[in-house]
């Protein structure tokens, strides 16, 4: 959201953020009434509808109320609701808690409006940008104009929006939308073509079955930086203006890298679940009881899982199947002959002494999740290449190398095209 430009917007969103708060404050007063209600009464539904229910006489009761859309103020009392829920969750399942703990007020960042009260409109704004009008924010409809991370699929419907301040002070609309999964294709109708295995590691980010080499994402200026500021923060008097200051670039820093690694991983699992019917990675839960703690590989391991999440995620909505397959050997094992090689982390070759398939280790990898990927997902080899025979084709001279600053730029086309020299 771009209230910044537009002071009125902004400041309506401020004031209608610290109302809120505050009658989240009258949500507490809803609870202490809740508490009032003998839990005989209903079932805890039924008396967070009843205390709900309550808002509109509240409403005429405290007239400042009227200044906020009913449904963002549902939402705050719903809020305390579900904590209470929770609670007594914890309760039943034998864990000994406490009362609710109130947050303190800075805690508060975001307010929601469900189903009404606002109105998108994608491209009204300046610069072909969006215009979101919230009603009744602080006693008046604002038009704020909003720039969208990614075009809304056709078809949606925009259920909730969360107004949302992040600790650096800027705004951002959570569009929460509904929309149909499209079918996954039947693993019988599926062409081998449009199936790849991939390997996820250190050094490559990525090595595809199909011979793509995506290199990690360079992070290191702004590693760097946030080191610098890190330690700038450390000097600063805890708690001064100065140290508020240097605290929010620190946090624009962090948010930053954050961004950049959730924007590469979306474009590449954008790319691979649209450009084929089923996309094969190594079960990461299997492999981490088998390894065990070493390799400080652990830390890749908590980026690969979410790239997975998220590659799932855009699997369900293309309708692509992600599928994890066991990762038993995938590193020693020779893809043509199927005979098991010991191989440390710093050889990069294989090289099977029984076959003579020789290419890059990973791709060796890449080519065997490829194959459990088939087997597990039941997809038949088209016409009577085998894996193995496929992979000769693929010479370690055709492999395309990508580097991650090109995916992060030009998104999923670069994927498609040869390697440029000089990469
Ligand atoms: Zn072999």
């Amino acid at each position: 959201m771009w209230p910044t430009h537009h002071r009125w917007a902004r400041f309506r969103l401020n004031c209608a953020l610290w109302r809120i708060n505050f009658e989240r404050a009258t949500g507490y007063h809803s609870l202490h009434r809740y508490n009032r209600i003998p839990e005989t009464a209903g079932t805890v539904k039924q008396r967070v509808t009843k205390v709900r229910d309550e808002i509109p006489d509240l409403k005429d009761w405290w007239t400042d109320l009227n200044n906020v859309y009913s449904t963002v103020l549902q939402q705050a009392v719903e809020q305390i609701a579900t904590n209470i829920e929770n609670l007594g969750k914890l309760k039943e399942n034998g864990y000994s808690v406490g009362s609710l703990n109130w947050k303190s007020p800075d805690e508060y960042r975001s307010f929601t409006y469900r189903q009404r009260g606002f109105e998108l409109d994608e491209k009204s704004g300046p610069n072909g940008r969006g215009t979101l009008t919230l009603k009744k924010v602080n006693g008046d409809n604002i038009d704020v104009p909003i720039r969208l991370h990614r075009p809304l699929p056709d078809d949606t419907d925009v259920k909730h929006v969360t107004v949302k301040k992040d600790r650096t002070g800027a705004w951002y609309a959570c569009l929460n939308v509904e929309q149909k999964a499209p079918e996954k294709p039947d693993p019988a109708e599926i062409d081998t073509d449009d199936t790849v295995g991939i390997d996820l590691g250190i050094l490559t980010y990525i090595h595809d079955s199909d011979g793509r080499q995506i290199s990690r994402l360079d992070l290191s200026d702004d590693r760097e930086r946030l080191e610098w500021e890190q330690r700038t923060l450390s000097r600063k008097e805890h708690r001064s203006n100065n140290w508020e200051s240097q605290r929010r670039t620190v946090a624009e820093v962090h948010k930053r890298m954050r961004q950049k690694k959730l924007d590469f991983k979306h474009k590449l699992a954008a790319f691979y679940t649209s450009e084929y019917d089923a996309v094969f990675v190594e079960d990461l839960n299997v492999k981490g009881m088998l390894e065990g703690k070493r390799n400080g590989r652990n830390t890749h391991e908590v980026g690969w899982r979410d790239f997975i999440t998220i590659l799932e995620h855009h699997g369900r909505k293309r309708g692509c199947h992600v599928v994890e397959v066991g990762p038993e050997d995938t590193t020693k094992e020779c893809n043509q002959c199927g005979v098991n090689t010991e191989k440390p982390l710093w050889v990069r070759e294989h090289s099977c002494p029984s076959c003579g398939f020789e290419t890059d280790r990973d791709y060796n990898a890449a080519l065997n999740v490829w194959e459990r990927g088939l087997e597990k997902l039941g997809v038949v080899h088209s016409e009577a290449t085998t894996p193995a025979e496929t992979a000769t084709a693929v010479d370690t001279d055709d492999f395309r190398e990508v580097s991650a600053s090109r995916v992060v730029e030009t998104g999923s086309p670069c994927l498609k095209e040869p390697a440029v020299a000089g990469e």
